[in-house]
């Protein structure tokens, strides 16, 4: 089979997945999703510059120090209310540039009895960032452990985050045609170009209760499953307690929402691999559901293992946990455009148009006090 033409506009890892389908044949959404992300070599956040203002994309922890902020108050009650634990092992999956990290430890050490006693895991798969990460949190540096998975996370209590590390995950796509599931696949086409494709039937049921009409898009995100099932045994087993931000939807939905952004403005997901950012919308009712097949498995009716589950939005979250409050202490005696740029950082956290509601937050607690979700 004669091999596309080399384009020369095209990147490294474009040029390799073509040569690999233009060989093998078409590759899956997931496949394509994790090689333009993790590829060691080419890879999006292994190679590119990609949280921040001169990035892709701004997550919140780099709009405002608060937000890390009320997520270290969280992780603090969280550990209080379960009797202070020692060691105090905090984690972060996909911690980017360790900003979130930064203002949560700093939150923390003002609790003599949490400073003393903290360790710190960052799941991170890329070497750039882990670095990055290493130079932000030099003071505290030999306190980290990193991670590729969660699976080696020390078998103790851990209190954990993850900010827009689920929107990251590979995902697949179902497509509903004629009445059966077809996965969708990426292939060339006759310009040699990456372009999608309907794949073979697969005989699937999604696991949701929805009705499916022609043209319905399934997407389903294995990994964040298992990541999920794996935390909540954890959790169940040990102890300790998990918070999980993101942007996406409380209850299961049909429909596509797989972008590329890059320079902060949406773009097509099969140009440049490895050189823009690529996620799907985290859905939380199948992270729910995970939670609950792991509970199922184990049995945990019983008090000992059972774990609580709470959803809600970023707005929310933040506002309940004293957003409003925490803002007027750090605007206190400061100048009118500094108190002007707080007050847009609680906007652009938690009003509703802005990150407030796109984002949700899921928790969940070994502790079943009254404080355990938020
Ligand atoms: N939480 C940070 C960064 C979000 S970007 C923030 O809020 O600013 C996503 C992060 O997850 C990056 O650090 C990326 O390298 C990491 N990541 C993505 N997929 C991963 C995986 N499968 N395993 C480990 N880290 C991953």
């Amino acid at each position: 089979m004669p091999l596309p033409e080399h384009n020369t506009q095209s990147t490294p890892l474009e040029d390799r997945l073509k040569k690999l389908i233009s060989l093998h044949g078409p590759i899956n959404l997931a496949t394509y999703m994790a090689q333009a992300l993790g590829d060691p070599t080419h890879g999006y956040y292994t190679t590119q510059t990609a949280i921040g203002r001169k990035g892709d994309f701004i997550t919140a922890p780099e709009v405002s120090q608060l937000f890390g902020e009320i997520i270290g108050v969280w992780l603090l009650a969280q550990w209080q209310q379960q009797g202070q634990p020692e060691p105090f092992h905090i984690a972060e999956l996909g911690p980017g540039r360790g900003t979130l990290m930064q203002d949560i430890i700093r939150t923390l050490c003002t609790f003599p009895q949490a400073a003393k006693s903290l360790r710190i895991h960052l799941v991170e798969m890329s070497d750039s960032l882990r670095q990055e990460q290493a130079d932000k949190l030099a003071p505290v540096k030999h306190l980290i452990t990193w991670h590729d998975t969660i699976d080696s996370l020390p078998d103790a209590p851990i209190f954990l985050v993850a900010n827009e590390f689920f929107d990251a995950l590979p995902i697949h796509h179902w497509i509903f045609h004629e009445n059966r599931w077809h996965e969708r696949i990426i292939g060339l086409n006759e310009q040699k170009e990456l372009a999608f494709g309907l794949g073979a039937v697969r005989d699937l049921v999604p696991h949701h209760p929805l009705q499916p009409s022609e043209g319905s898009i399934w997407e389903h995100c294995p990994m964040a499953d298992a990541i999920t099932q794996s935390l909540a045994a954890h959790l169940a087993t040990h102890g300790g307690a998990a918070l999980i931000i993101d942007y996406g939807y409380l209850d299961h939905a049909y429909g596509d929402t797989f972008q590329a952004i890059k320079d902060h403005a949406y773009a097509d997901p099969l140009i440049a691999p490895g050189q823009q950012d690529l996620t799907a919308h985290v859905n939380f009712a199948a992270l729910k559901q995970s939670i609950a097949k792991q509970q199922a498995a184990s049995e945990a009716d019983s008090e000992t293992n059972a774990l609580q589950v709470a959803t809600t939005t970023q707005g929310e979250f933040l506002l309940n946990l004293g957003l409003l409050q925490r803002a007027g202490q750090l605007g206190a005696g400061k100048n009118h455009d500094d108190q002007e740029a707080i007050r847009d950082e609680v906007e652009r956290l938690a009003a509703p148009d802005q990150m407030g509601e796109l984002f949700k937050v899921l928790t969940i607690t070994k502790s079943d006090s009254p404080i355990a979700g938020f």
